[in-house]
């Protein structure tokens, strides 16, 4: 079982806003059958937002559950996340800020090279302790190009412009490659390639022992970006959904469903969502295997037209009433830790 669903404690902070009655945070039905499960993973989101606001743009904190060290899958905010988690006790009592960056964030994992991805990790690289950052190749040669260049940054990384501090080391993945053990952790990654509005993005699937979590960065649907690479990467995670041991999919929904085709810049909506979570169940066979799999919305694009809350309350709105699947959604909040 999640460490907080509805019944719990983050969840009855959930219900706020006008919408009386929709608990916004976790969005199973209520009486909704899920196989009692031990927990394998604690994820906190460091950052859910899609832009706009600094100090809440993307960065997961994923880790083995009640282990002492993880990984950030995406950094476009870290220490403004970490102080959230700290104060929502999703941390350990007696950890500080330095202890989490230095010591239980032990790698980076990027999705791809948009600056509301990793400007938490630029920002607080002069105050990091050295670690490897994971991605595609060309997601590295981005950060090294354009960030770690000595003209945006100084050079954290072992690539790029001279001098090169060493601070990062890069570490390519090739497209759907065998898992990477990250060092210092229980983890291991693979790295399956996403078509983001003709930008390289990344789906990483975060391994512990027979357990997985997959962290999608930004996507579009196949059908709008004109490419198989959500298909793919469905039918590479359908034998583990098959199997139960694909504990969570922590993934975009940028922008609500009255949102054009044509302006969705290589994003998802909820009725977009909803029909690639179709084309898994197609891959998985057996729609009964998705039951209470764990869908984690993050990267809600927020506007100064449109506040927060009510662009949270129409997603998570929209993404029920488009459902047809017994999957379990839950709306990522900043600071509140999640265990699956
Ligand atoms: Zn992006």
């Amino acid at each position: 079982m999640p460490a907080f669903g509805m019944e719990g404690k983050a969840g009855r902070r959930a219900w706020r806003g006008p919408l009386a009655g929709l608990a916004v945070w976790a969005l199973a039905s209520p009486g909704m059958a899920v196989p009692a499960r031990s927990a394998a993973f604690d994820i906190v989101p460091l950052g859910v937002e899609g832009g706009l606001v600094e100090g809440a743009t993307t960065a997961w904190y994923l880790a083995a559950h009640a282990a002492k060290t993880g990984l950030a899958c995406d950094a476009g905010t870290l220490v403004p996340g970490i102080r959230a988690g700290r104060e929502h006790g999703a941390f350990p009592k007696g950890e500080d800020d330095g202890t989490i960056l230095h010591e239980r964030i032990r790698a980076y994992a990027i999705t791809h090279a948009h600056l509301d991805h990793v400007a938490g990790m630029v920002m607080a690289s002069p105050d990091d302790s050295a670690k490897p950052i994971f991605a595609l190749g060309p997601v590295n040669d981005a950060l090294a190009q354009d960030y770690f260049n000595w003209s945006a940054w100084p050079n954290m990384g072992d690539r790029g412009a001279a001098p090169q501090l060493g601070r990062y080391t890069y570490r390519d993945l090739s497209p759907g490659s065998r898992a990477q053990e990250v060092e210092g952790t229980d983890l291991a990654l693979r790295a399956f390639p996403l078509a983001h509005g003709g930008v390289l993005s990344t789906a990483f699937l975060v391994q512990s022992g027979p357990d997985a979590i997959l962290c999608m960065g930004d996507t579009g649907p196949d059908a709008v970006e004109g490419s198989d690479r959500l298909d793919q990467l469905w039918q590479a995670v359908a034998p583990l959904v098959r199997a139960g041991h694909l504990r969570a999919i922590l993934v975009e929904t940028s922008y609500t469903n009255a949102r054009r085709d044509e302006e969705l810049f290589g994003h998802l909506t909820p009725r977009w969502l909803n029909r690639e979570l179709e084309r898994l169940a197609g891959h998985v066979g057996d729609t009964d295997a998705l039951r209470g799999l764990n869908v984690v919305i993050g990267h809600i694009k927020p506007s100064l037209a449109l506040a927060r809350e009510p662009a949270v309350q129409t997603i998570a709105r929209e993404l029920e009433e488009s459902r047809t699947l017994p999957v379990r959604f839950w709306i990522a909040r900043q600071g509140e830790r999640l265990t699956f």
